[in-house]
């Protein structure tokens, strides 16, 4: 079957991969066949692509991309009990070993042998079908589309995020970056309970789409604006209770707490391939209280809660749907980082 397939940096095509046709041909009792319907373009998809490489994981082979998918159950393993063929399904793209200790212990997105979609040498979903685990597809509510499900990967870091932020209801937050990801933890550090949260960019165009998603978000323009000066004066000078950075840039990282109130709360998403530099005084001066996430964990079921429910809509941040046939074409759009798109997608023929 076709496949999008990274061939080395820089080269991607559209052609069948009979390596995966022979992997995906056996079921286990346990999985579930789905066929693939919508799959997101993840800005980790388009770094394999622009740099053959994120940190230590090196494309060293042909991979196929793409983690952020939805799709339907075309049959079920001897064993699978919650789900049918027909369900519209989403799915987690990480599979920890079960019997690892990070597993045992809760936190399996940190297993170190955890397999992930797109992160080589495992291959990604840009493929018509694929094998999954019942215990990582999640059954859609009939309200949320495929398409809105193919948000819920990215989606559940936010929520990831939040949820480590341990928000309370009339925190003020601080997003930085207004790229999907800040986007997404902008929606989900409102639905947990904050009043208002400012979310920060150099680009205009990305600011006026984290203004148009909800009243209670203050986009911060920090070519033009001074984010402290910004948050103090409406705060009467205490500062912000959560600062989430989600650019990745070494240089807003090191702003970090500059804005943080006493005894607040800074959450790092961005990825830093390299060590990078943070006020450890200005830290220690507020006894801020520091957290890392990495991927997400049992947050699936709670981001297609808040879809169905309303309490998070992600509709306004899919900017561009393309079809399968265009994908190649659909990466180089995305490696150009148009200044108006949050979140391209990919739909799969039916
Ligand atoms: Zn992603």
């Amino acid at each position: 079957m076709e496949a999008l397939v990274l061939e080395k940096k820089g080269e991607l095509s559209l052609r069948d991969f009979p390596e995966i046709d022979r992997a995906e041909t056996a079921l286990g009792p346990r999985d579930v066949r789905i066929r693939l319907h919508t799959v997101g373009i993840c800005g980790s998809d388009v770094h394999y692509y622009s740099h053959g490489r994120i940190g230590p994981f090196v494309v060293n082979a042909p991979m196929i991309l793409g983690h952020e998918a939805s799709g339907t159950v075309i049959e079920v393993g001897a064993d699978v009990e919650r789900l049918m063929e027909g369900d519209r399904v989403c799915m987690e793209p990480g599979i920890p070993d079960p019997n690892s200790k990070a597993t045992q212990l809760g936190m399996y997105n940190i297993d170190p042998t955890v397999r992930f979609w797109a992160t080589p040498p495992v291959h990604g979903i840009l493929r018509p079908t694929c094998v999954h685990p019942e215990a990582f597809t999640f059954k859609l509510p009939d309200n949320v589309s495929f398409a809105e499900a193919a948000m819920v990967e990215p989606l559940a870091v936010g929520v990831h995020a939040a949820t480590k932020a341990r928000v309370r209801p009339g925190d003020n937050a601080i997003v930085m970056g207004a790229g999907p990801i800040g986007l997404v933890t902008a929606l989900s550090a409102l639905a947990a309970g904050c009043a208002r949260v400012y979310v920060t960019d150099l680009a205009a165009k990305k600011l006026e789409i984290a203004g148009s998603l909800s009243p209670a978000i203050t986009p911060v323009d920090v070519t033009a604006q001074d984010l402290c000066d910004v948050v103090k004066r409406d705060t009467d000078g205490w500062g912000a209770d959560i600062v989430f950075e989600a650019t990745g840039s070494p240089q807003a990282a090191r702003t970090v707490f500059e804005a943080l109130c006493p005894g607040g709360c800074v959450v790092l998403i961005g990825g830093q391939p390299d060590p990078i530099e943070y006020d450890a005084g200005a830290a220690m001066v507020r006894e801020a209280r520091v957290e890392n996430i990495f991927r997400y964990a049992h947050v699936f079921p709670r981001c297609l809660s808040m879809l169905s429910s309303g309490a998070i809509n992600v509709k306004p941040l899919i900017t561009r749907t393309f079809d399968f046939s265009d994908s190649v074409q659909a990466f180089e759009i995305a490696a150009s980082a148009p200044p108006a798109d949050v979140k391209m997608q990919i739909e799969l023929p039916q």
